[in-house]
């Protein structure tokens, strides 16, 4: 039933026209809940409050896939608004870019003549770059891109999915790296990628155990309860300081379990979305836990 789903939610995720529609409801159906709002100020606030409660905040602006060279554009252009605004707002706040919205899928020169400008802004401020991963098909032009920017800029970092059978030597290659851990958002094929829940979580423990143990700084990405504990013991009979690595989860999720990691002492990071294109976003937190339905109904119920 799981499999089915994810399956379904997957493929809506990737419904352009249901995407185009979504835009014109506005953050309807429970979107609301785990989307900030549809501007920048709406994100910036949702930082500032989250900030109050001792939990930093990387923020992005949503949307992917854009393959016309005056959306990439416009995409990148709000990208450096949002770093010149958590700059001027002073909180504690990275971004997180996904490179497809800023032209990976046109051509490269495109995507990377804008991630360079945004990189330059946010090292203006110190402010630091998270690079998303996304579907495998991007995978190459992904790391290709961070090794470009790391020979000028050091404010910035990808992310390793665990689902990958390559993941464990990729992170080897970066373990002197700012690096998110996650198990993977994207329906992959088993060529190159584990099927089962129980093979990525056992990859995912191995990736963090390697990683936190190194000279880089680990983001572990996860809502898994079960993980985020064994990261804990790991850690702590390591003597793994808790200045290297932190805890993201995504805004609006498990925000009880956000709060318990700040108040045990852990560094804790909410992902927050915010933009008009949160349809393909929340119907991959869907398919990652069917249960999110409820949640969403709850949100829309209330409003
Ligand atoms: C901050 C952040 C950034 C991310 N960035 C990327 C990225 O760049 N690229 C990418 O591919 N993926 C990314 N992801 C998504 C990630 O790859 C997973 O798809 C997603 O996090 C679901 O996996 P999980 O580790 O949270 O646990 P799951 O495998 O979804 O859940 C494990 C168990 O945890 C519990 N649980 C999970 N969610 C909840 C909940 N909401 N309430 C109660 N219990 C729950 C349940 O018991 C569940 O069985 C990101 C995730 C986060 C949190």
């Amino acid at each position: 039933m799981h499999k089915f789903s994810r399956r379904l939610f997957l493929s809506l995720s990737e419904n352009r026209f249901l995407a185009a529609a979504a835009r014109k409801w506005g953050l309807s159906l429970g979107a609301s809940k785990v989307v900030s709002g549809e501007s920048l100020e709406s994100a910036i606030a949702a930082v500032r409050s989250l900030n109050e409660t001792g939990i930093a905040g990387t923020i992005t602006h949503l949307g992917e896939f854009n393959t016309n060279k005056s959306e990439a554009d416009q995409a990148a252009a709000v990208c450096i608004q949002a770093v010149e605004k958590i700059a001027e707002s002073a909180v504690d706040c990275h971004l997180s870019i996904k490179l497809t919205q800023i032209g990976l899928g046109i051509d490269l020169a495109t995507c990377l003549h804008h991630l360079k400008d945004i990189t330059k802004a946010a090292h203006k401020h110190g402010i630091f770059l998270q690079i998303d991963m996304e579907s495998f098909f991007y995978y190459e032009s992904i790391l290709y891109c961070l090794q470009q920017l790391r020979r000028e800029f050091d404010n910035v970092g990808t992310v390793v999915q665990a689902s990958l059978h390559r993941a464990e030597d990729d992170v080897r290659g970066m373990q002197d790296l700012h690096l998110r851990l996650v198990k993977g958002a994207y329906k992959e094929a088993p060529d190159y990628a584990f099927q089962t829940r129980e093979e990525i979580d056992e990859n995912f423990f191995k990736l963090i155990q390697l990683h936190v143990a190194s000279n880089g700084y680990t983001a572990i990405a996860t809502h898994d309860h079960n993980i985020i504990e064994k990261v804990k013991l790991f850690t702590s009979s390591h003597h793994i300081s808790i200045a290297n690595f932190e805890f993201q989860l995504l805004y609006g999720f498990r925000e009880e379990l956000q709060k318990q990691l700040v108040e045990e002492g852990y560094r804790v990071r909410a992902y927050i979305p915010f933009g008009s294109d949160w349809y393909g976003y929340f119907m991959r937190r869907l398919a990652e836990r069917p249960q999110n339905i409820t949640f969403a109904l709850k949100g829309f119920f209330s409003k």
